[in-house]
């Protein structure tokens, strides 16, 4: 044992390995230094447990090797949705285009006019680039962009209703993921919540006799991830906002996802528009702006001037603002929405829902194809399945799709889904009824070499 260790190559010969410095180059040594350290660390601990009879730099180098691409890899990093959710909040919700990308990469790799008049040579306003693209699509009076919708709600209650009353109905009292419940949010706004009616049914009477000296608004909220079914009554916004004028109280509503386009164009049923929303009057309405909206995280506040004005006002809409990096992302992803044609061809959230189910089967069997063609040992079987918007949006909506099953011999699903998992591209599947499916409605087609790569590698290790 003693000669063993006697026998460990020094750390400097590792760090004066013309190839492996070839790999950190440009990059911080810390990394070779760690991939070193660790891999003679784990041999020191298997020579005392006399697991290791000879020694050798080459195979050493290899664990060095391997350890350091693995340190080398940035932590946040691409995967591949194989699951068939399109709005994935896990996996970065929505994608964004090249395009808008490039867009991206040019106003943030210099300086920029982020609040700079050119025309004034003087300080000019962070969102004006944004405002014009907004009011154009929706006819909104006024604007406001904050950091994401849960800072939206937050922002127009502690703007409209500190110390006030707000009025809820008791069905939309909802959670969603990441701890976002509106009681809560409306305690931390100051405002008090006058909750109406019953889990199932809310009638426009049930709003109308809440209605107090000290309401300050109507607030109805998008129950974006359930959805209660049978015996059940809410009341239209329409109706909201004309018991709101009757009374002269505002009308807010909470859209959650906010779609630009009609939804039925995918063959879903009916949600209202962002358009449809401020059409039916409601005074303010805010939504995310990377649900289907298909952009990058923020919450998008429209509606009236003078209440716009108050919420634009408030301290938190600083503490909230967005970057400049949201604002090129946001601002090169709306423009598309000027011709809907361009939205469904250039915006990945409309590209992917759109999809035609055979391109959806193409995508399948092109995946197929490659491996028949590579002599994978597993089995692959293309099935008919349904995809989900996800995102908290369209509960119950399905979209139909085709799945690969893949099949292995001694791997059950759940090895096949951790081993998937576990390759420098990851790819994330699902598992239904223990069999593993890629779902390709998620899949873009650039990448389905890279699926059929991880799937050689794990036909390779069973
Ligand atoms: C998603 C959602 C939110 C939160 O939006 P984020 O942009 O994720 O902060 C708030 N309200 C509703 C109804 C939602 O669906």
């Amino acid at each position: 044992m003693r000669e063993l260790l006697r026998q460990i190559p020094k750390v400097d010969r590792f760090l004066s390995d013309k190839e492996l410095l070839a790999l950190v180059e440009g990059k911080p040594l810390f990394f070779l230094k760690k991939a070193v350290n660790d891999t003679l660390a784990e041999l020191r601990l298997q020579i005392s447990q006399g697991r290791v009879t000879e020694i050798d730099y080459d195979s050493l180098k290899e664990k060095v090797k391997r350890r350091l691409l693995e340190l080398l890899r940035p932590k946040l990093h691409k995967v591949i949705n194989a699951t068939g959710v399109v709005l994935h909040t896990n996996l970065g919700r929505a994608p964004i285009s090249r395009s808008v990308a490039e867009h991206l990469v040019e106003v943030i790799t210099g300086y920029s006019n982020l609040e700079y008049d050119l025309e004034k040579g003087r300080r000019g306003l962070r969102y004006r680039n944004l405002e014009w693209i907004l009011k154009e699509l929706t006819g909104a009076e006024d604007v406001c962009v904050v950091n994401n919708n849960a800072g939206a709600v937050l922002l127009v209650l502690s703007a409209l209703a500190k110390g006030k009353e707000v009025i809820v109905s008791r069905g939309e009292l909802i959670e969603i993921g990441g701890s976002f419940r509106i009681p809560d949010v409306m305690a931390q706004s100051g405002a008090v919540l006058r909750e109406v009616g019953t889990t199932n049914k809310t009638h426009l009477r049930d709003y109308e006799e809440a209605i107090t000296e000290e309401t300050a608004l109507l607030m109805k909220v998008h129950t974006s991830n359930y959805k209660i079914l049978g015996f059940t009554a809410s009341v239209p916004t329409r109706e909201l906002v004309e018991l709101g004028r009757k009374y002269g109280v505002p009308v807010y509503e909470d859209l959650g996802s906010g779609s630009f386009i009609d939804v039925r164009k995918l063959g879903l049923s009916y949600e209202p528009t962002v358009q449809d929303v401020l059409k039916s009057g409601v005074d303010v309405v805010s939504f995310s702006g990377d649900k289907l909206l298909g952009g990058a995280q923020a919450g998008i506040i429209l509606g009236r001037r003078e209440l716009l004005q108050r919420i634009k006002r408030h301290p938190l809409n600083r503490a909230l603002r967005i970057d400049k990096m949201t604002l090129a992302v946001l601002e090169a992803t709306l423009v598309y929405y000027l011709e809907e044609s361009l939205a469904f061809k250039e915006i990945p959230v409309w590209k992917l829902l759109s999809q035609p189910k055979e391109a959806i089967k193409a995508k399948a069997k092109e995946l197929v194809k490659i491996m028949e063609h590579e002599n994978f040992k597993g089995k692959l079987t293309i099935i008919e399945d349904e995809a989900e918007v996800g995102g908290g949006a369209l509960p119950l909506q399905r979209l139909p799709t085709y799945c690969v099953k893949i099949s292995v011999k001694g791997l059950p699903a759940e090895e096949i889904d951790r081993r998937m998992r576990s390759f420098a591209v990851p790819v994330v599947g699902r598992i239904k009824k223990d069999a593993y499916l890629l779902d390709m409605m998620t899949v873009f087609e650039e990448e389905i070499p890279q699926v059929a790569e991880n799937l050689l590698k794990l036909g390779e290790e069973a």
